[in-house]
């Protein structure tokens, strides 16, 4: 059987097992047949929420205020206990008249991986086990720009190194994105503001989304994420940085939990040179609007007609 083949079947599985749980449920078998611990317990399918409620949960898409409002409450509850600390989940909405798009000076990047590394803190990114990065940033030789000689892998005493340059990749928050149509259930989608964002809760795990995307924008939880209770960031996002679960895809979100906020995003932040530019493409003043209106920007495989919102630039 093929891949494709096989992993329809695993969706139309999953379907089915939900369809089959509900009826049992109504039936008055259920509760007998599998005990509310399991609930808890690790792992995905049922298996791994921590309440009946949080399982038959809504798509986000479709909840009422009210009840995502419980949902926040329910995941704050759930983490704080997990994490012992207060987690707070929150929902902020993207806000009239901006877009959000990000620009990256290849002339400034020194190849640190700072911006990596402050992505992992800020998005709760695992610490231990499988390593999930974000942010991944490409080795060239000088006057070369194909990905397949590119090194992610490079490790030298100092950077910059002689003969290189650097570029940074991660989700380009595409405005005609692949990920977002090949999605069989719509837990993944792009936001008015331009985020292209994923419901945990809601993803299946089938990873369409994954083979959909020409960037490698897209990372899948194989295990259940291990950050420790003192490095977590308490601050999250219902659509970003609150702590995932194995079996999902989760990605850059432009860390929609401080640009939402006016803040930027943690990898503009943490560079120390300056390399990172982000705002609003609907403000004629933004920085971004200046970089597009006079740098000679480019996009990555712009003849696929992705259109990301994530520009380069040598300035
Ligand atoms: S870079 Fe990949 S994951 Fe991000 S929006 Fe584009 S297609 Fe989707
Ligand atoms: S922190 Fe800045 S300079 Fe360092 S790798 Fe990232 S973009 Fe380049």
């Amino acid at each position: 059987m093929s891949e494709s083949k096989r992993q329809v079947t695993t969706v139309d599985a999953r379907q089915a097992s939900r369809r089959k749980f509900l009826k049992g449920l109504a039936a008055g078998a259920v509760a007998a047949s599998v005990p509310a611990p399991a609930l808890a317990q690790g792992g995905r399918g049922f298996l791994g929420y921590s309440s009946w409620a949080e399982y038959f949960q809504k798509n986000y898409l479709l909840m009422s205020p009210e009840e995502k409002a419980a949902a926040l409450r329910r995941l704050e509850e759930k983490y704080s206990a997990k994490y012992g600390r207060k987690v707070t989940v929150k929902d902020t909405g993207p806000r009239e008249d901006v877009l959000f798009a990000y620009a990256l000076d290849l002339n400034k990047c020194v190849g640190c991986r700072r911006c990596v590394y402050g992505c992992v803190r800020e998005n709760n990114l695992p610490r231990e086990g499988e390593q999930i990065h974000y942010i991944k940033v490409l080795r060239f030789e000088d006057g070369v720009m194909d990905f397949e000689r590119s090194d992610r892998y490079y490790d030298p005493k100092e950077v910059p190194e002689d003969g290189y340059y650097y570029m940074p990749v991660q989700c380009l928050h595409c405005r005609n994105a692949p990920c977002v149509k090949a999605c069989p259930v719509k837990a993944t989608w792009t936001e008015p503001d331009g985020l292209v964002v994923v419901d945990y809760n809601w993803c299946i795990g089938c990873r369409y989304c994954m083979a959909a995307c020409p960037y490698e924008g897209r990372n899948f939880n194989w295990q259940d994420p291990v950050i420790p209770s003192s490095e977590l960031n308490p601050e999250t996002h219902y659509l970003g940085n609150r702590p995932r679960m194995r079996g999902t895809v989760e990605k850059c979100t432009f860390c929609i939990q401080r640009s939402r906020e006016g803040r930027y995003p943690a990898c503009v932040e943490a560079c120390p040179v300056g390399a990172r530019k982000f705002g609003n493409l609907l403000d004629p003043k933004s920085e971004i609007r200046y970089i597009l209106e006079n740098k000679r920007v480019f996009r990555i495989k712009e003849e696929l007609l992705t259109e990301p919102k994530f520009f380069y630039f040598f300035g």
